[in-house]
């Protein structure tokens, strides 16, 4: 017998720990007369007035974001707006499924061609990728630019990218709002690329990577493993929702098969001569729904039933089964699929069968980490843009679907935030929610996350701390995390 997995009481440990230490550091700023939160509706600015007031030396983008440098990427997002608006519509009405998005990518790439970028395709071995670089002047040969070589460029600032998502889904087009993603990140790419051309950022690059095949694929994990994100220090992008938040919570997800084995035989001469295959895939989904009472609130299950058979009188001697196994805790993460694998050997013995199990035909993916400093910045510039993006915790952690970018989030600090394009009950993956990424609202919501996205990668160069500070709670929650060595 096993003993119970302890990772969740350890997670919600570390959670109460790292919020109880939140709340000292507020309370000793707001005695030492040092929480100048600036108005911020999120997160009280808890934490950054240190950081804010370090940075931005000459360049007048430090604390106070509505500075010269807010003021000239606002501008800059507003004056895209209607190319913007061209290429979110131009995807919505072009939706291509994962790694076939090749209108999307040349929509994309022409864009930003157009506005003088040179752009790469097949980034990290997928074809419909690409990568655009802006860097700031004199700031040397881009490690991210060319063939990857991640040597000499670190010194010259650090490298942040801005990724853009533009697959759709089967039968729902744009129902995840993908479209919305990629007209959001080239619109801060374009924005922040300006600011850094004008000379006045401090030295560092920006990356805009666009990132096919998020929808069931994974394939973000795979232009990590190709290198894509080789030198890059932080990563931030966005997505479409029913509301505005500066965090939110998403599963970390594996998928499997099991396909069991046995004898056929005649259903009515012989039964006793057969070993039914079917028994053994049902006894499976059954004990996955025993075990569900015994998971943590951190964990989902879900099967479906492939196949089984193909006429009553014939005893199946194959069944498959497709299961996804989830967690909001990578730990936890790890022990379901160990309990999973338990349930299916368990069913195959009690039906007298083999079975088979496939772990990870695509590559798994990694929880969210979000990034709360990077989080708060985010929610400041969407202050000014007339949006309350809500700190984490306020929606229920069960409303957590999966996302590729959980990988890319342990590798480097990042933020994934959520923007509001329609009704807070407009579901991802629905065909309304596909009517709200075709919308004003969705446009609107593009040039807002634009020029956030901008502003938070802009500063990342001007404030040394503020990339400091986000690598040093990345580092408290655990560093680097490889899917690929953590999970197989
Ligand atoms: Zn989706
Ligand atoms: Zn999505």
């Amino acid at each position: 017998m096993d003993t119970p997995s302890t990772a969740y009481l350890d997670h919600t440990r570390k959670l109460l720990d790292a919020r109880a230490a939140r709340a000292r550091e507020r309370a000793e700023a707001a005695r030492a007369g040092a929480a100048d939160a600036g108005g911020a509706p999120a997160g009280g600015g808890s934490g950054g007035g240190a950081s804010s007031e370090g940075g931005g030396s000459g360049s007048g983008a430090g604390g106070d974001v509505a500075s010269l440098s807010w003021e000239r990427i606002a501008a800059d997002a507003e004056e895209l707006r209607g190319e913007l608006r061209d290429l979110a519509f131009d995807l919505h009405d072009h939706p291509e499924e994962a790694f076939e998005e090749h209108h999307a990518a040349a929509a994309l790439a022409q864009l930003l061609r157009a506005h003088g970028h040179r752009v790469e395709t097949g980034v990290g071995g997928l074809p419909t990728a690409l990568r655009a670089v802006a860097q700031t002047p004199g700031g040397g040969t881009s490690a991210i630019e060319g063939d990857g070589d991640a040597g000499d460029a670190r010194d010259a600032g650090p490298t942040v990218a801005i990724l853009a998502e533009y697959d759709a889904l089967p039968g729902l087009g744009h129902g995840c709002g993908h479209n919305i993603i990629a007209a959001a990140g080239v619109g801060a790419f374009l924005a922040a690329a300006r600011e850094l051309e004008r000379g006045v950022t401090g030295p560092g690059r920006i990356v805009l990577l666009g990132t096919p095949a998020e929808e069931g694929h994974t394939g973000k994990e795979h232009m990590i493993r190709g290198g894509a994100f080789d030198g890059v220090d932080a990563a931030v992008m966005v997505h479409p929702f029913g509301y505005d938040l500066a965090e939110h919570a998403w599963v970390g997800r594996r998928t499997m098969t099991a396909t069991f084995r046995g004898i056929s035989a005649h259903a009515s001469s012989q039964p006793f001569m057969g070993r039914n295959a079917l028994d053994a895939a049902t006894l499976a989904y059954q004990g996955f729904g025993l075990l569900r009472q015994q998971m943590p609130p951190s964990d989902r299950l879900h099967a479906v039933i492939d196949s089984g058979g193909r006429r009553p009188s014939v005893i199946p001697d194959e069944a498959r089964l497709s299961v996804y196994v989830r967690s909001l805790i990578p730990a936890a993460l790890r022990d379901l699929s160990a309990r999973v694998d338990d349930v299916l050997l368990g069913a195959a013995r009690m039906a007298g069968v083999d079975v088979e199990l496939d772990w990870d035909i695509h590559p798994p993916s990694l929880p969210v980490r979000n990034n709360h400093v990077l989080a708060r910045r985010w929610a400041r510039t969407q202050a000014l843009r007339g949006r309350t993006a809500l700190p984490g915790g306020i929606l229920p952690d069960s409303l957590a679907a999966s996302t590729d970018f959980g990988n890319v989030s342990h590798l480097v600090p990042g933020i994934h935030p959520m923007i509001k394009i329609g009704p807070d009950d407009a579901a991802l993956h629905t065909a309304r929610f596909a009517e709200c990424s075709r919308s004003g609202a969705g446009v609107d919501a593009a040039v807002d996350a634009a020029a956030g996205l901008a502003q938070v990668a802009v500063d990342m160069l001007n404030e040394p701390e503020l990339l400091a500070e986000a690598r040093a709670e990345f580092e408290a929650a655990g560093g680097r995390l490889a899917v690929a060595d953590y999970l197989g």
